[in-house]
């Protein structure tokens, strides 16, 4: 079954390509296994970064798993899927991509050597399966439960998923920040708190210096008032969102406008001048001090408004329209006819501040900002871009604590836990799944020791005393990466969510097993220019 047909028999096109068997799955684990070696030296906060060229020649500097995947523009159908997983990771959590790509490309070179043992796949999947499921018990076992309003914990949290980007320094300033935006935004019910992250929006200013960065209780908009004479800040702010035109209707183009005298001329200006000022007045009717345009607004509309001191900005994004409505309670309207007073809002202040000699518009002080954002500075492109990768994977860390009021210790320790435990488990398994139990819990064992290989540790000594602390009762003993002693992480204050271990394993062993079900590839085209069979088949990899 597993050998390639030895006298060919056309059943597909010519040119398509099929690999059957253990070459399958073979290119297949090398090629998710590639994958998983490009982010491996980014984990941990001694991690390296990568710079990654685009064919335009734009640079990103990046430690972030889910950033370097996205950008490598990876074609391999199963490291594509291997991408995926960072992606996922990245929706649910925010945090450990690295994390759960690291896990998948060991979970399948464990496979590998068990395939080599001649253990079916499909015995290999099982057993893989059970071990998942029961290091997510084990690790809602050994996890912490949390108050959520907690804050110096919740700053800790912070520190530790920010201190993986190694690239910038970030400040405490930065942390507070970030803790008081999720708590803003978090909304309690009678049984549960949940935080919408989209809530947050991250604006970026190069200039200035990483502790510049701010937090405005509300929105910033990158848009300057379209007319010089409007007012610079407007207090007690009553506000229109608008997404209609500010503009004279404009005739279809079918119509014809025919115009011989300059009365004529005359009398159509001055009807579009009435449009115009017909729709400040129903403005002015609202009482409204500051409009907010997602469409355009006409010289002459900008002329009246200013003339009554009203504030307005157009072509606003409609991302920024909808956090402006959550932020200020106002009512996005699409006809200003049909405007009431039900559908303007309100902030305390609205002001155009320039920001490293660019305009911007901040609505602040807000009543109830459940949208707020946070003001990214930093001396260049590439640190405000890195630091903004940092604050999401943060950002989504807190979330995750608020939502489920569950943590653990990090520095490889929660996934030696989980090891041991599965190991004992393996021990109650008769036969081939016993195997695939304990390659489970090797494979888990690959964070700490790529934590400490990354940090320039001897890993072989690492594992083996983290292992003895471990089994000494030691459950959060870690790798401290700067010292390399093993320590109790959690009086170190390495502290992430346990929804990050949840989810990285869970999706790790999905695509795991996926991967290694496949036992055929059916490609139309080549999978690589060398040749569909053996290593070579790694289409579109970079060199590395
Ligand atoms: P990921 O994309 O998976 O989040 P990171 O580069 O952010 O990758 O690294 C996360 C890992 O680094 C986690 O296992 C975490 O426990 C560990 N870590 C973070 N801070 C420390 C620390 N101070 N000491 C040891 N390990 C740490
Ligand atoms: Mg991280």
């Amino acid at each position: 079954m597993t050998n390639s047909p030895q006298q060919p028999v056309y059943i597909l096109p010519e040119n398509y390509s099929r690999q059957i068997g253990k070459d399958a799955q073979r290119t297949n684990i090398m090629a998710a296994r590639i994958v998983a070696e490009t982010v491996r030296t980014t984990l941990g906060p001694r991690g390296m970064d990568k710079m990654l060229v685009d064919t335009l020649g734009d640079v990103v500097i990046t430690n972030d798993g889910v950033t370097i995947l996205q950008e490598m523009e990876i074609e391999h159908p199963a490291a594509k899927m291997m991408v995926e997983i960072a992606k996922t990771q990245e929706e649910e959590v925010g945090d450990g991509t690295t994390t759960a790509v690291i896990i998948a490309g060991e979970l399948l070179k464990k496979a590998e050597t068990l395939l080599e043992q001649e253990i079916h796949p499909t015995v290999i999947a099982k057993g893989y399966q059970m071990s998942a499921d029961k290091a997510q018990e084990i690790l809602q076992n050994i996890a912490i439960k949390v108050d959520i309003n907690d804050e110096v914990m919740l700053k800790k949290i912070v520190t530790t998923a920010i201190s993986g980007k190694g690239s910038v320094s970030i400040k405490d300033s930065l942390n507070a920040i970030i803790v008081r935006a999720v708590r803003e935004v978090a909304e309690k019910s009678a049984t549960k708190t949940v935080v919408d992250i989209d809530n947050i929006k991250i604006e970026k200013k190069t200039g200035g210096g990483i502790s510049d960065s701010e937090l405005i209780q509300g929105v910033s908009v990158d848009k300057e008032k379209v007319h010089s004479q409007m007012p610079r800040e407007v207090k007690d702010a009553r506000i229109l969102l608008l997404d209609c035109a500010l503009e004279a209707k404009e005739a279809g183009s079918d119509t014809q406008i025919r115009i011989n005298t300059p009365e004529q001329m005359q009398a159509f200006i001055e009807q579009e001048e009435k449009q115009l000022k017909d729709m400040v007045d129903k403005i002015i009717a609202l009482r409204a001090n500051v409009v907010f345009c997602q469409k355009g607004i006409d010289d002459i509309a900008q002329h009246f408004l200013a003339k009554k001191g009203i504030y307005a900005c157009r072509r606003v994004k409609q991302s920024d329209m909808e956090k402006l409505s959550k932020a200020t309670g106002a009512k996005i309207v699409s006809n200003l006819k049909d405007a009431n007073e039900s559908d303007m809002g309100a902030a305390g202040m609205v002001e155009e501040k320039k920001i490293s000699g660019e305009a911007m518009t901040f609505v602040k002080d807000c009543k109830n900002p459940k949208a707020v954002t946070i003001l990214v500075r930093g001396g260049t492109e590439h640190v405000v871009d890195e630091v903004e990768r940092a604050i999401k994977d943060a950002i989504g860390d807190l979330a995750a604590v608020i939502e489920t009021g569950k943590i653990v210790a990090g520095g490889g320790a929660p996934e030696i836990e989980v090891a041991k435990e599965l190991r004992k488990y393996a021990a109650s398994l008769g036969g081939k799944e016993q195997l695939a139990a304990n390659a489970f819990a090797d494979a888990l064992e690959s964070i700490p020791r790529t934590l400490a290989e990354n940090a320039g540790l001897d890993p072989i000594d690492i594992i083996v005393n983290l292992k003895a602390a471990h089994e000494d009762g030691q459950k959060w003993a870690g790798v401290d990466v700067f010292t390399g002693e093993i320590k109790d992480m959690e009086k170190m204050h390495v502290l992430e969510p346990l929804k990050v271990k949840t989810q990285a394993i869970k999706s790790a062993s999905e695509v795991s097993i996926m991967i290694l079900r496949i036992d055929d590839v059916i490609a139309a085209g080549k999978l690589s220019g060398r040749g569909p069979q053996g290593p070579g088949a790694m289409g579109g990899m970079p060199e590395m």
